[in-house]
């Protein structure tokens, strides 16, 4: 295998003219796309891309959820390929780079190849994976996730949107159900580049974030019980009040996470009164929790603080808090072997570059669960994603194709 020099560089104006191209399918007035999982204008940049991969000589295969995997042939073909890519679904008011960004870079690092005349001694493929954002069909990530094997694929084709059209008959009405089995087709290693979709790195005037861990999550359902009664006529010491309960419960909430930080995070997102009345105690308050953080240990630490501290709100002020643990993800590690490609990519290439913890879930997350993969992110402006006013420099997208390109190159192996 011959050693690319680090001055092979993807054409950042070209890889900008695709990433404003595509963003005609669902242009909004505010300068945003919505462009829903499955939809006419999933459809037209589907569409769009299979035409720009088969024009750069890739073969493009469609599974059974709609993931496209556009293969770059290697002089090895019995060698299971570099994965790339990332989704080109956005969310309702969305921005122009959040997983568009990752599959149009896959684009340019092969264009790029292929215009240097530069074979792979293993094959690279470029993936777009189906519903990212979970905003039309729930849950998010889930073509990757089933591709992952937690799901599986006939659980997904029957998930419908709020209308009650199912993802197979939403795959059907755009012709994007693919004949291949989901998981079938396997990689070496998966690369995913991204915006930061956070502040971080921007604050920090970092170029490159590599990217070693994802979030855990764990949600909660709670239950606060205590007793109605007359607003007028209970003397404040004999009152169960559990709205006055559940605000302890929210600070601690806060206070607990902040104790375990800087990575960890804690929010009640959710709370509702049972029978709310301007004269009546609260007797009853349901709410939720969402706890992350991308240590198991923490997650663990954070669950006993939180019981600790919520038995002792509910003995001092005699109601009951129940809270139950319905969905846990566990942290993201990962492969230290590609995030140190990714690294040495980045410094090869001369960008600034700090270790980051990916804040959101992103399909390079499920990836990890089975094959060897990273991610790559560089900043956007004021951390602000799922936004219409999500942005990106020129010149910080064309930094993270380059590292992507070279990160693959150095997985991938360059044919002599
Ligand atoms: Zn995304």
């Amino acid at each position: 295998m011959t050693k690319i020099a680090s001055n092979l560089q993807i054409d950042s104006t070209r890889l900008w003219g695709t990433i404003h191209e595509t963003a005609k399918f669902g242009a909004t007035a505010k300068g945003g796309v919505r462009r829903l999982t499955l939809g006419p204008e999933d459809k037209q940049v589907r569409d769009w891309f299979r035409k720009a991969c088969e024009a750069a000589g890739l073969e493009v295969h469609i599974d059974a959820l709609g993931s496209m995997f556009a293969l770059r042939r290697g002089r090895d073909m019995s060698k299971p390929p570099v994965g790339l890519g990332s989704h080109l679904d956005t969310q309702p008011t969305g921005g122009k780079f959040d997983g568009v960004l990752g599959t149009l870079a896959a684009l340019e690092v092969v264009r790029t190849l292929n215009d240097a005349g530069i074979e792979t001694e293993i094959p690279i493929c470029i993936v777009n994976w189906t519903n990212e954002e979970g905003s039309r069909f729930a849950p998010a990530t889930m073509a990757s996730a089933a591709y992952a094997g937690e799901y599986s694929t006939d659980n997904i084709l029957a998930r419908k949107d709020a209308s009650g059209m199912s993802v197979g008959e939403a795959l059907d009405s755009i012709g994007y159900r693919g004949s291949e089995p989901v998981g079938q087709r396997k990689f070496g290693a998966f690369v995913e580049l991204h915006i930061e979709q956070g502040p971080l790195l921007e604050a920090e005037r970092k170029t490159i974030g590599v990217v070693d861990r994802g979030q855990g999550i764990a949600w909660y359902d709670g239950k606060i019980t205590g007793f109605e009664s007359h607003a007028g006529t209970t003397p404040m010491p004999l009152r169960r009040d559990a709205l006055a309960a559940l605000s302890e419960v929210v600070l601690a909430v806060e206070r607990i996470a902040r104790a375990r930080g800087p990575n960890a995070v804690g929010t009640v997102g959710e709370a509702v009164i049972a029978a709310p009345s301007r004269n009546v105690i609260p007797g009853e308050i349901a709410f939720t929790m969402d706890i992350r953080s991308p240590s198991s240990e923490t997650l663990e630490a954070i669950d006993s603080d939180l019981r600790s501290t919520f038995a002792e709100i509910a003995t001092r002020r005699r109601v009951e808090i129940g809270f139950e643990a319905i969905w846990r993800k566990p942290p993201t590690i990962f492969n230290p072997r590609l995030v140190d490609a990714v690294e040495s990519a980045t410094k090869a290439l001369g960008y600034s570059h700090r270790r980051i913890t990916s804040g959101a879930g992103h399909d390079a997350c499920n990836l990890a669960n089975i094959v060897p993969a990273a991610m790559i992110f560089v900043p956007c402006k004021d951390g602000v994603s799922h936004n219409e006013l999500e942005d990106a420099t020129q010149t910080d997208c064309a930094a993270g194709a380059n590292t992507l390109m070279h990160t693959v190159l150095a997985l991938a192996g360059v044919a002599s």
